[in-house]
């Protein structure tokens, strides 16, 4: 076996708070709840990107009912590690979901704003059932209540990069999560 490049940006984490194998894990897991549960029906996953695409790629390939795929763009203006204001929701999808059971795929449940407005939009086009699955879920900074029906780890509020998490669109390619050092959050490097 040929040795494995390392990940520079790995020695970018201050520490690691869900590692890939704790991950892969639990992915095992969820989807095996998400089997049972949507045994014999159809499921229309659509994924809010870019953030979802490493959960979802992942997911996808463990589910074992009759699944489409679509996906939706959300984003809000960022300062740094903070969202200001709404998110917006740019309506991409490609499927007709109505009548079908939906299931929304994020990588991490945060104020809850994105993923409380990309479900209503779901809901007005009429899809028959909307759950979500997320990775992550930091409760402690929810501003409008929402939960999701499958979720991976709860974590304390840090900002966290990593398994499709950007800080300035880096660091999504991480296989674990973690926090980074304060000054590559500070722009010094
Ligand atoms: P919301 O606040 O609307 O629940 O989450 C919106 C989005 O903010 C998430 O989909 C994610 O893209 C981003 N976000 C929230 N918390 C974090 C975090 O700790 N790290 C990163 N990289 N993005 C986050
Ligand atoms: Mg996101």
């Amino acid at each position: 076996m040929p040795k494995k490049t390392p990940i520079p940006e790995l020695k970018h984490l201050d520490h690691i708070l869900v590692s890939e194998a704790a991950i892969k894990r639990r992915i095992a897991s969820l989807s095996e709840e998400i089997n049972r549960d949507y045994a014999g029906t159809h499921l229309t996953v659509i994924a809010v990107v870019n953030g979802a695409v490493v959960l979802v790629a992942d997911l996808l390939r463990k589910l074992r009912v009759q699944v489409r795929l679509d996906c939706v763009r959300a984003s809000s203006y960022h300062t740094g590690t903070q969202a200001a204001g709404k998110p917006v929701v740019i309506d991409s999808l490609k499927l007709d979901i109505t009548g079908q059971h939906v299931l929304l795929v994020d990588d991490i449940l945060d104020t809850g704003n994105t993923l409380s407005a990309v479900k209503t939009l779901l809901l007005a086009k009429q899809a028959a059932t909307v759950k979500t699955c997320v990775l992550l879920d930091k409760k402690a900074r929810r501003v409008v209540p929402f939960e999701a029906e499958y979720v991976g780890f709860e974590i304390p509020n840090e900002f966290v990069v990593g398994y499709g998490l950007d800080f300035n669109e880096r660091y999504r390619n991480l296989p674990c999560i973690g926090v980074l050092k304060p000054k590559y959050y500070a722009g010094l490097l």
